[in-house]
């Protein structure tokens, strides 16, 4: 194992994102350009002292475009380059960041190095861009060892303007403003000031430092998030749950989880759990957790089955579910292991 004074190592895995796009001329539309041109830009990265190699994704693409085999092939570049690397850094558009940084948490199981995710809201050409502080400061945290020479945020997190946040429990919550991510149901791991300050407590810990990562490439996509409003149809939820390779629901509900008492929605709920769908239950609050059972609207929903998400954050659930679904296990096991803390994710 490499000590806290060897010359730390880190791979840039530059997926694209305004991080690193610029304006085309005619259009007038914000195209990518490639890590070279990126890192001209931040001519700062050559200032650390460490290995720093990248890695990028050709075309790179606008996150909008990622896709769980895209998932499959950062978990690969990963895999392969996980000995000769101290952490990782993935720079990402902040579009569905969070839903990456949810699948990686699952996906990469057995994580014993930082996998750090990071973008920005204003391309690194501009002149009052986010992106470098961001990818300078994700850098840093990537290298980070403690005295016995073992990382110190040993977990796919986002680093988003001087916050450093779990990604399973991370959303995006502004479309312009620099800080745009917020991990609302868990403190975040660290703060950077003129110091970054780590929230050690908070940090997951692998039980055995010289456990093998446990890299998982399957992810099941047979899912949907379906949110509840008041005046929800019937014959549109029907045919949702009547879609023949339906796996699993993620259900927006109310409050502290709550729903319709009308004799149809309970009945389209057991049906589709007869059929073996599995319905999860999570919050349209951002803040808060799914208590079934507290108020009698909730009542039915555990009637028919449905499973508490807690504090899921809805990229996570969604990532969660294709991720259990993607590993082949019965519909009993997926019921244990979606009300189980696997990555940190919830709070039970
Ligand atoms: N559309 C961009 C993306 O997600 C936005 C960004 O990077 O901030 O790729």
């Amino acid at each position: 194992m490499k000590t806290k004074n060897d010359t730390p190592s880190v791979l840039i895995i530059y997926t694209g994102g305004t991080i690193g796009m610029i304006e085309n001329p005619e259009t007038g539309a914000l195209e990518n350009f490639d890590f070279d041109q990126l890192q001209k830009h931040v001519p700062e990265i050559k200032r650390f002292n460490y290995n720093i190699s990248a890695y990028q994704f050709n075309p790179p693409i606008d996150s909008s475009n990622m896709e769980p085999a895209l998932w499959a092939k950062i978990v690969k570049i990963i895999e392969m380059n996980y000995n000769q690397y101290d952490g990782f850094v993935i720079l990402h558009g902040t579009d569905t960041m969070a839903y990456t940084s949810s699948a990686l948490s699952f996906m990469l199981e057995d994580l014993t190095k930082p996998v750090i995710l990071t973008g920005s809201q204003l391309p690194i050409g501009t002149l009052r861009t986010d992106g470098k502080e961001n990818l300078i400061t994700a850098i840093e945290i990537a290298a980070a060892k403690d005295d016995e020479g073992h990382a110190i945020v040993p977990e796919v997190c986002i680093f988003f303007e001087n916050e450093l946040m779990r990604g399973n429990r991370t959303s995006k919550i502004n479309s312009e403003n620099f800080n745009a991510f917020r991990s609302f149901n868990h403190p975040v791991l660290a703060t950077a000031g003129i110091h970054i300050r780590y929230a050690h407590h908070h940090i997951r810990k692998p039980k055995n430092w010289n456990q093998p990562l446990k890299p998982h490439y399957d992810m099941n996509s047979n899912v949907v998030m379906l949110t509840l409003f008041p005046g929800i149809q019937p014959n549109i939820i029907q045919s949702i749950f009547q879609v023949s390779t339906l796996k699993a629901v993620v259900m927006k509900t109310y409050g502290s989880g709550n729903a319709p008492q009308k004799a149809w929605f309970v009945q389209q709920l057991k049906e589709a759990r007869d059929r073996g769908i599995i319905i999860t239950n999570i919050t349209q609050c951002q803040r808060g957790t799914v208590e079934m059972g507290l108020y009698e609207t909730s009542l039915q929903l555990i009637e028919a089955g449905l499973l508490c998400g807690f504090d899921c954050t809805p990229e996570c659930a969604v990532t969660k579910l294709m991720y259990l679904l993607g590993q082949g296990y019965s519909n009993e096991e997926i019921r244990h292991l979606w009300l189980t803390n696997l990555a940190g994710e919830i709070t039970i």
